[in-house]
């Protein structure tokens, strides 16, 4: 590396150090996926792993963290005041969402109770982008509980962010299957456009939110700017492929027996199915994403991400 390139980095470096310097992120869901990127990012970009708060329920997992300098606290989202002494001394507080499904808009509304507890003063969260707050949309089976929480955040009085993260590319693995050459698309979402986008993209973003100073509250829309439809995959993995893969989109409840005769577990099925129904009925559509500009580049595109996935066929 340059001389000047080098300096340029280390003043950007203490640029973040200074500005955060008697503040903490603390981060949930530090173990798992989008957490964990989103704090190799704010360390990437020059904060100092001292500033940053991992809260973990499973002390073992959190090991890595540690190793990285940053700090650990055992709390779960089940046990209120594991996570007050957890959140305590937090400026910033990123909650990522919950992967347990049982209870889950009771749960979360339980750590906003507790980051109020704490005194957090500023929360984000990592909520679902949607079309439709409606109780009965076709994504209410999962968009319900955030609703539910989103709501708890503002009438909390603290100062809030909602990153309304679309579906992941990373669950496209799943969608597709593992023979998908062979089978070709078979996915109940109709012609349905969909803005998913790659979980480090968004992990990437939080990251720079967190960084920044915020006035006010803030909604983003974390979404690949263009849509796509299933249809498109398609047409992509035969280019990848160099043969026609087709798509076809059956019943809802065709794919679910389909996946379960085949040994997929009764909720996955009934999971992938549901996002089936919300893109074919538009829920996923991107919107005015805020994606690029939180970036300050393009984010990965649906074919790129195909690209990397499948490689050249
Ligand atoms: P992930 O890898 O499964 O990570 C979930 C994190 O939540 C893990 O660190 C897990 O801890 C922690 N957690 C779960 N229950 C907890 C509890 N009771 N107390 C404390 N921590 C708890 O999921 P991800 O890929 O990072 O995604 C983040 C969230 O986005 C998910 O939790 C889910 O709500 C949502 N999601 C979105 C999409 C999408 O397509 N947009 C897809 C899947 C999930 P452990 O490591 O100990 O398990």
């Amino acid at each position: 590396m340059k001389k000047n390139s080098r300096l340029a980095v280390h003043k950007k470096q203490q640029l973040f150090q200074n500005q955060n310097i008697k503040k903490m992120i603390t981060v949930t869901g530090a173990t798992g996926q989008l957490g964990g990127g989103v704090i190799d990012n704010l360390v990437k970009k020059g904060l100092a792993p001292s500033q940053i708060t991992a809260m973990a329920r499973n002390e073992e997992k959190a090991q890595a963290l540690k190793a990285k300098g940053v700090n650990v606290k055992l709390g779960n989202y089940n046990d209120h005041s594991s996570m007050v002494e957890a959140f305590k001394g937090a400026d910033k507080l990123l909650f990522v969402s919950s992967s347990e499904m049982q209870n889950r808009a009771q749960q979360q509304v339980g750590v906003v109770k507790a980051a109020q507890e704490a005194g957090v003063n500023h929360i984000l969260y990592t909520s679902i982008q949607r079309q439709s707050d409606s109780a009965d949309s076709s994504i209410a089976f999962v968009a319900n509980d955030h609703i539910a929480t989103e709501n708890a955040i503002k009438e909390s009085g603290m100062q809030y962010t909602m990153l309304r993260n679309n579906l992941y590319f990373d669950i496209l693995p799943w969608i597709l299957g593992e023979k998908v050459f062979e089978t070709g698309v078979f996915y109940p979402a109709q012609d349905g456009k969909v803005g998913f986008a790659l979980r480090a993209d968004m992990a990437e973003a939080a990251a720079n939110v967190l960084l920044a100073d915020q006035e006010g509250n803030k909604d983003y829309n974390i979404s690949s700017p263009s849509s796509f439809t299933f249809a498109d995959v398609a047409r992509h993995l035969s280019t990848i492929a160099g043969k026609p893969v087709s798509y076809f989109s059956p019943s809802a409840e065709e794919y679910i027996q389909a996946l379960t005769a085949g040994g997929a577990p009764k909720e996955v099925s009934g999971f992938l199915a549901g996002f089936a129904i919300g893109a074919a009925s538009g829920e996923f559509i991107p919107g005015d994403s805020d994606l690029p500009q939180l970036l300050g580049r393009e984010p990965i595109s649906y074919k790129a991400f195909l690209d990397g996935l499948y490689g050249q066929k």
